[in-house]
């Protein structure tokens, strides 16, 4: 699937929740009955309550702290997400919800968020509400693959809620997701997921067959739970709405109009783009540059720590890789620019491998490349290393033999046999006697 349309389609998701969250804000708490009459009239970007017309709350806030980490840290730093979220929560977040507030406010870091969110769970035994699926969906948008995404989810809503099931309802979200992304039935990929949960499975029941008893869920006690959130997007999916007609139909519903709202709204406008939102809405949205940003991060998230600058569509981050050669080897060549590098297995490859190697005149490196092996610059001289570059890319020297022997003498068995002999040698060296260290 060509980048583009993935962009596109996770810019709609996180637009759409910003803008549906935004919409069923004013609702929140109300009767079905009353929501029903104010759809009904037509629902447009009011405001209304402590809300002002296209602010949205504390779902896409999180949900943008979310995607900020996963652009920054990448999937998922739960330190840098569990200092994002508490910053937020001490710092007023508006709308919080309870279980979150005792969580976050004030909490030191993901470890204590966890252990507070316990004792609040312990306290009240208020369990399993919608707090994490509202703010699950970038994982959904960033993750590569389902496992990735569920075991991000589950270790997100530890942040903020101890009950487990909180975390099951997240990482169900993230097959429907995916599934949106990359073309497939999302309330199939959902059940698959859930197949074993059963708060949700029952709640999942429902969807695409019987409206009355997810309005029941909606509009009764097992409003704000997390599985009648899932169940009422799953179904304004399956139902075949569009944006405009799922995002009404949800908040028509009542009770935790914003939460239920927002997950579907970021469903909805996933597989269409944000050409499927209406434009009066887009135009109302508060702060729409920084959701831009944020969905414009989640398009390939850095792994490691690393991300690509400017040319995202021309790099990529395959993670560890247990034999890197693969990617070495036919290469046109191999840049070493370490500030330091006591010895580089990356340029043993490359030389095995006949490609030319450039490195930086540190440490080891002479040692590897020296002897007209490889090209050496000195370090931290841009110049340098690009004149070097230029002189292989423009065929000005002789191509490389593969030095295979030098692989062989160098292979990392061996060489961590070396290392071991000599650290214990250092450590020990009555106990290494006369062992020899090569
Ligand atoms: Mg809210």
């Amino acid at each position: 699937m060509p980048a583009g349309d993935d962009r596109d389609r996770i810019r709609g998701a996180l637009l759409g929740l910003a803008v549906a969250d935004a919409l069923g804000a004013p609702l929140e708490g109300v009767a079905p009955r009353v929501a029903v009459a104010v759809v009904g009239r037509g629902l447009e970007m009011t405001g209304g309550g402590w809300w002002a017309p296209g602010e949205w709350t504390d779902d896409t806030a999180m949900a943008l702290a979310l995607a900020e980490s996963i652009a920054a840290r990448g999937l998922l730093d739960t330190d840098d997400l569990a200092a994002r979220y508490i910053a937020w929560a001490t710092g007023g977040g508006k709308g919080i919800g309870r279980a979150t507030a005792s969580a976050l406010v004030g909490a030191g870091d993901a470890d204590d968020a966890w252990a507070r969110a316990r004792a609040h769970l312990e306290a009240t035994g208020l369990a399993a509400r919608n707090g994490t699926i509202m703010r699950a969906t970038p994982i959904g948008l960033a993750a590569r693959g389902l496992e990735a995404a569920v075991a991000a989810a589950r270790h997100d809503a530890q942040l903020t809620h101890a009950d487990p099931v909180t975390g099951d309802a997240s990482a169900a979200l993230c097959p429907a997701l995916l599934a949106r992304r990359h073309g497939g039935d999302p309330l199939r990929a959902v059940r698959d997921q859930a197949a074993d949960e059963r708060p949700l499975a029952v709640a999942l029941g429902a969807v695409g067959r019987d409206e009355r008893a997810l309005a029941r869920l909606a509009g009764g006690p097992e409003a704000g739970a997390c599985a009648t959130t899932l169940a009422l997007a799953l179904h304004a999916l399956a139902a075949g709405y569009d944006y405009e007609h799922g995002v009404r139909w949800v908040i028509a519903r009542g009770r935790d109009t914003d939460t239920n709202t927002a997950v579907a709204g970021a469903l909805l406008g996933c597989p269409q783009g944000i050409g499927a939102i209406p434009e009066r809405w887009l135009a109302a949205l508060r702060d729409r540059q920084r959701i831009e940003r944020a969905a414009q991060g989640l398009l390939v998230p850095p792994e490691h720590g690393l991300r690509p600058a400017g040319a995202p569509e021309r790099v990529s981050f395959p993670g560890w890789v247990g034999d890197p050669a693969p990617y070495i080897a036919g290469a046109t060549v191999l840049a070493i620019p370490s500030r330091d590098e006591a010895f580089s297995q990356t340029a043993i490859i490359g030389l095995a491998h006949g490609v030319p190697v450039i490195g930086t005149e540190v440490d080891g490196l002479p040692a590897t490349l020296g002897g007209g092996c490889g090209i050496l610059v000195p370090p931290e001289d841009p110049q340098a290393l690009a004149a070097a570059l230029e002189r292989v890319l423009h065929d000005e020297l002789p191509r490389p033999r593969p030095l295979r022997s030098l692989a062989e003498r160098h292979a990392p068995a061996r060489v961590a046999a070396i290392y071991e002999s000599t650290y214990r040698g250092l450590v020990a060296p009555e106990a290494v006697g006369a062992q020899a260290v090569s």
